[in-house]
C-alpha cells in the first residue's frame, strides 16, 4: 500500500495523572470512579460527547449479569449499584432491589448519561469528552502517555497506570501489547447488531398467547424467505421502554470486524436498512403496531466482540460452565456463553453459535471445528450456563497485561477466550470488572509498584468495603 510520511511535531502535555482510563463505557466509568475514590489523580477519556459506551451509544438498555440465576444473590454492588440507584431516582430505571430480584436492570439511556456524568464528576475524576485516544507511546517497555485527538488538536496526557476500557482494546493494540481476536478456528468475532427505539405501539392490542405464536410463525417465515433480513422479528423485543408504547428491540445482525472501518461502514448502512424494513413489516402485519414508528437508531452500531488483551491469566469457556472460583477473584459473572453467530446468519433460528445450532445451511464450524463449539452436543442450552446459584470468577491477572507492566484492561476487552468473553461482556460484569481495575490501579500508583505486584487480598477487602460483590 502507498504511504506518506508526516513531519514529527511536538505535542503539548495537558495533564499528568496517576491513573488514566481510556473509554467511558460500563467498564471505564467505575474504573475511573474507583481510582479517584482511592485517592488517585484520575482522568477519564471518552471519544463521544457523553458516557456510557454501548449502554448509551448502542442503546443497549438493560443491564444483565446482576444476580446468579435461581437466587437473589447480587453479583454487582459498589459503583454499579450507585449508578443504578441514581437512574431509578431519575425515573430512568426500576427500583434497584426490585430489578435485582428480577435479574436485570432495564434503563433509559438518557438517565444513564446523566447518572454517569454525576458519579464521575462528583467522584473527583477529571473528564475529557470528545477525545479519541489515538496513540499509546511506549518508553522502556511502559506506556508513558496517551495521545488524544480532538477538535483542540493533538494533546498528550501522562500517567503512571493506564486502563484500557475502550471495548476494542485500542490502547493495548496501540502500545504493541499482545491481544487475541475472535475464535481460534477462523478468527471470526460475534456478529455486530444494533438495538433501536420504537414508539406508537398499542401495547394492549398486541397479540398474545396462541395468536402471538401464529404471528411469530409468520414473522419467522418472512425471515426464512428473506423478506425480513433481521435475525429476531419478535416485536417488543427484550427491553420494555419506561413509557408505554415504547420498545427497544434487539433484532439486527451484521458479521464483520469492529476494528475495520470499512466493515463498520457497511454494517451501519445494512443495519439501518434492515431496521426500517423490520419496522415497516411490523406496521403492516402485526395488530397493535399499525402506528409504530422508528424513534432512533443508535449513534454507533452495536459491538459485541473484538480484541481481547493477553493478560497474565485468561478466562475460558470451561471456567463459565464449570463455575470456576479463583483465589484472586475481583469480580463475579453469572452469565452464560451467549455467542451471536459470527457468520451473521439470521435464517432458521440460527441465533447462537453452539453445538445445538440448527446449522442450516452447513456451517464450517460444524464441518471442521466441531470440538471448538461450546455445548454438550445436544440442543440443551443449559450446558452453556454456570449452574443455578453459581457464577465464575474474574481473576485479577486477567485484567493485567502480560506485556506492558503499567497497563490494565477493564470491561469486555479483558483477557478471555471467545467463549468466556461472550458471557462476561454483559454490563453488570463489565462494571464490576471496572471497579476492580480502578481500585487496583490506584493501589499500584500509590504504592509506586506495578499492577501485577499489588496485594490482591487487600484489593478484595477494599472492594468489599465499598460494597462490591467479590
Ligand atoms: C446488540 C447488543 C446487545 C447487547 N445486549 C446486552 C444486554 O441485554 N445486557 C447487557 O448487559 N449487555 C448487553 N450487551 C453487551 C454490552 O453492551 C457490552 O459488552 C458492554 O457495553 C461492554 O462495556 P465496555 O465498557 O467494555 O465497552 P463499550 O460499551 O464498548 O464502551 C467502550 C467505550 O470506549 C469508548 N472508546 C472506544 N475507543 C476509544 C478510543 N480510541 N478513544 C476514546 N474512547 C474510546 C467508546 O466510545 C465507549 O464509550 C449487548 C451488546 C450488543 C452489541
Amino acid at each position: 500500500m502507498r504511504s506518506i510520511t508526516i513531519p514529527s511535531r511536538e505535542i503539548p502535555v495537558i495533564g499528568e495523572y496517576d491513573v488514566i482510563v481510556a473509554g467511558g463505557g460500563p467498564g471505564g466509568i467505575p474504573a475511573a470512579v474507583a481510582a479517584a475514590r482511592a485517592g488517585a489523580k484520575t482522568l477519564l477519556v471518552e471519544r463521544y460527547g457523553y458516557l456510557g459506551g454501548m449502554a448509551t451509544a448502542g442503546l443497549i438498555a438493560v443491564i444483565l449479569g446482576v444476580r446468579a440465576s435461581g437466587t437473589s444473590e447480587p453479583m454487582i454492588g459498589g459503583i454499579a449499584e450507585r449508578l443504578c440507584r441514581r437512574m431509578a431516582e431519575l425515573d430512568g430505571a426500576p427500583p434497584y432491589d426490585e430489578a435485582i430480584a428480577r435479574g436485570s436492570v432495564p434503563f433509559d439511556p438518557e438517565a444513564f448519561k446523566l447518572a454517569a456524568d454525576e458519579i464521575v464528576l462528583d467522584g473527583g475524576c477529571d473528564l475529557r469528552l470528545h477525545s479519541w485516544v489515538a496513540e499509546a507511546p511506549v518508553e522502556d517497555g511502559r506506556i508513558s502517555a496517551l495521545i488524544l485527538e480532538s477538535k483542540s488538536g493533538r494533546e498528550a496526557v501522562t500517567g503512571r497506570v493506564f486502563i484500557d476500557a475502550t471495548g476494542d482494546a485500542d490502547v493495548v493494540a496501540r502500545s504493541g501489547a499482545r491481544f487475541t481476536f475472535g475464535r481460534s478456528a477462523d478468527g471470526a468475532v460475534q456478529s455486530m447488531g444494533s438495538m433501536f427505539r420504537i414508539a406508537g405501539v398499542h401495547d394492549d392490542e398486541l397479540p398474545t398467547g396462541e395468536s402471538r405464536e401464529a404471528f411469530m410463525q409468520r414473522a419467522t417465515e418472512a425471515v426464512n424467505s428473506g423478506d425480513i433480513t433481521a435475525y429476531n422479528p419478535s416485536w417488543g423485543g427484550v427491553v420494555g421502554g419506561r413509557r408505554s408504547g415504547e420498545h427497544m428491540p434487539n433484532a439486527t445482525r451484521f458479521a464483520g470486524d469492529p476494528t475495520n472501518v470499512e466493515d463498520l461502514t457497511r454494517g451501519e448502512v445494512q443495519i439501518r436498512r434492515d431496521t426500517w424494513q423490520l419496522v415497516r413489516w411490523w406496521r403492516e402485519n402485526v395488530p397493535g403496531m399499525e402506528d409504530v414508528y422508528l424513534v432512533q437508531t443508535p449513534p454507533h452500531i452495536g459491538l459485541r466482540e473484538s480484541r481481547q488483551m493477553v493478560g497474565l491469566e485468561i478466562v475460558t469457556g470451561d471456567d463459565v460452565v464449570d463455575a470456576r472460583r479463583r483465589d484472586e477473584a475481583v469480580a463475579r459473572c453469572p452469565y452464560w456463553i451467549d455467542i451471536h453467530c459470527p457468520l451473521g446468519r439470521t435464517k432458521n433460528s440460527t441465533h447462537l453459535c453452539y453445538t445445538g445450532c440448527p446449522n442450516d445451511p452447513p456451517c464450517p464450524m460444524y464441518e471442521e471445528h466441531y470440538d471448538e463449539l461450546p455445548g454438550d452436543g445436544s440442543d440443551d442450552r443449559a450446558a452453556l450456563h454456570p449452574r443455578d446459584g453459581l457464577w465464575f470468577d474474574i481473576p485479577w491477572g486477567s485484567l493485567v497485561s502480560a506485556d506492558v507492566p503499567n497497563l490494565l484492561s477493564a470491561g469486555r476487552c479483558i483477557s478471555a477466550d471467545h467463549q468466556a468473553m461472550s458471557a462476561l461482556r454483559v454490563m453488570g460484569t463489565c462494571m464490576a470488572i471496572g471497579e476492580a481495575a480502578g481500585e487496583g490501579a490506584a493501589m499500584a500508583a500509590d504504592g509506586e509498584t506495578d499492577p501485577a505486584a499489588i496485594d490482591v487480598g487487600a484489593l478484595q477487602e477494599r472492594l468489599r468495603a465499598n460494597g462490591a460483590a467479590v
